[in-house]
């Protein structure tokens, strides 16, 4: 079996983590002739010669300054050209980068280069005849050959040996690629960045309270209005015509820039709406070309998803088949009549960026609030660790009192570091919620956390650091360490 391991070099310099996973899970296939592809400065071939050394005898580097600046259509597009000359049975690629953090690239790529897809990849069940795998989120799926496959964080990446060789580093530039460089790099990607500016979004002020005061706090957490929750971010006088949203997820973003808003059912063959029925006739795995095709015929000017797994998975392919650019993640929205203005933050946190899609239809997932209605949510950071198995029977004795529904979410460190699974992560990159009351304990409140959680009714924050960023996105905080406080 030929596979292609698709690895980005991040911006400081490491191999993504999720490529990691990709290149092993590629090595841990018996008698697999692996090849390692990256799009990527010159530099980056000193990464992938390093990398040869565990096991892929080749490595591609797409490099050229044409290819410089490019968003994930135009990635997808030059990595695909590779793909199809390199003619593997199997690509591999991590979920996402750390950096861009958009999961777009695999799905795009893998209906540019023309191979069936599955994403978010737990295990590899079976490679006879056709692909089976595990995914997060969907179950078993089967595929196929050729295939992508985008794996979430499933395995360590081996050392090299000390015997090890490596093996050579090829570069195509464009030439050599045959690349269309109007598809390429900065000119070749419909979304652009506008502007980018401080994120002072979700501030409150903050009161410090004693530790002993925390359960009253709550009481009067609950006792509020929700009357914060749900809020339009900004507010837009002028608003666009004829809005797609795909499920009912995206409705409350889409309404603030739009009065016509028409909804797109996602569950193939089970709606009864007038739209849905020309598509019961589709099948999952034609969801996205059916769509591309209606949104063709009625060319809608924007059409937003959800942030749930199946919205990632299916936005990207819908986007590449369209030729139209996607933007992520977004917190915010605005428009002018015309122009969908998208904000998102960006890359190390206190940034928000506006980014803006040239072509036609405007695309968006879009931040949405998770759908579990937790009375209070207690997250735990990096800094609750210590202290987690005390939460932990603080919050099931909460539970056990009755009518308030308590619940346990954690930051990406949390999660990263194994605390907790991924379903409880919360932030720009996990999930949004807003319940009466928020809990942030041990959790220093990086942008990308409070993204998820700006939205809650009472946010109180437990942190020994004064300093900490999360007291500024607080009503009230505790100075203290977790152990301490939940100690009572
Ligand atoms: C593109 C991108 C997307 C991201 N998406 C997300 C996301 O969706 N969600 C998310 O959470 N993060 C996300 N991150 C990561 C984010 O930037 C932060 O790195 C992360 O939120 C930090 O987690 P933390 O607060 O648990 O850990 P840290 O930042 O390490 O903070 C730990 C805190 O614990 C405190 N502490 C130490 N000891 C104790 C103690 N004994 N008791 C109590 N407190 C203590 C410390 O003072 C510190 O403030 C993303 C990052 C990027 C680049």
């Amino acid at each position: 079996m030929k596979i292609v391991v698709c690895v980005k070099q991040t911006a400081g310099g490491d191999l993504n983590p999720f490529d990691a996973c990709a290149y092993e899970a590629a090595l841990q296939i018996k008698d697999a002739e692996v090849i390692l592809l990256s799009m990527g400065p010159e530099k980056t071939a000193e990464l992938l010669l390093s990398l040869t050394r565990l096991g892929a005898k080749q490595a591609y580097l797409l490099c050229d300054k044409a290819f410089a600046g490019a968003d994930t259509l135009a990635t997808a597009y030059t990595l695909s050209l590779a793909v199809k000359r390199l003619s593997p049975d199997l690509v591999i690629c991590g979920r996402q980068t750390i950096d861009g953090d958009t999961a777009q690239t695999g799905p795009s790529l893998a209906v540019a280069a023309g191979l069936s897809l599955i994403t978010n990849v737990m295990e590899i069940k079976s490679l006879d005849g056709q692909l089976t795998c595990l995914t997060r989120e969907l179950g078993e799926q089967t595929v196929s050959y050729p295939a992508l496959i985008t794996v979430e964080r499933i395995n360590h990446l081996r050392l090299p040996g000390i015997r090890s060789k490596k093996g050579e580093v090829i570069r195509w530039d464009a030439k050599e690629l045959g690349a269309d460089v109007s598809r390429c790099g900065l000119k070749g990607s419909p979304t652009k960045v506008l502007a980018s500016f401080q994120n002072e979004e979700g501030k409150r002020k903050c009161t410090f309270v004693e530790a002993r005061e925390l359960d009253r706090l709550i009481e009067e957490g609950l006792s509020k209005e929700r009357s914060r929750i749900g809020k339009a971010d900004l507010q837009n006088d002028k608003k666009l015509q004829k809005v797609w949203i795909i499920g009912e997820s995206p409705r409350q973003m889409a309404e603030t820039v739009s009065d016509d808003v028409t909804v797109i059912c996602r569950e193939v063959g089970k709606c009864q709406e007038t739209r849905c029925e020309r598509q019961s006739e589709v099948q999952e795995k034609d969801y996205a070309r059916w769509l591309a095709d209606l949104a063709r015929k009625e060319q809608p000017s924007a059409i937003l998803w959800g942030s749930d797994a199946w919205s990632k998975r299916t936005a990207p392919q819908v986007a590449s088949l369209l030729q139209t650019g996607l933007c992520a993640d977004c917190t915010a929205l605005e428009t002018d009549g015309e122009q969908l203005y998208m904000y998102r933050p960006a890359f190390s946190g206190n940034i928000i960026a506006k980014i803006a899609c040239v072509t036609r239809p405007q695309m968006a997932t879009v931040r949405t609030l998770a759908a579990d209605a937790a009375d209070v949510i207690c997250a735990l950071g990096r800094g609750a660790k210590k202290a987690q198995p005390l939460i932990e029977e603080y919050v099931r004795r909460k539970n056990e009192g009755g009518s308030v529904r308590w619940e346990t979410a954690a930051s990406r460190v949390a999660v990263d570091s194994e605390m907790m699974p991924y379903e409880k992560q919360v932030g720009l990159t996990g999930k949004s919620v807003n319940p009466p009351v928020y809990l942030a304990v041990g959790i220093s409140g990086a942008v990308h956390h409070i993204a998820g959680m700006k939205q809650s009714g009472l946010i109180i924050a437990i942190n020994p650091d004064r300093k900490a960023p999360v007291f500024e996105y607080a009503d009230y905080g505790i100075i203290g360490t977790a152990e301490e406080v939940f100690q009572i």
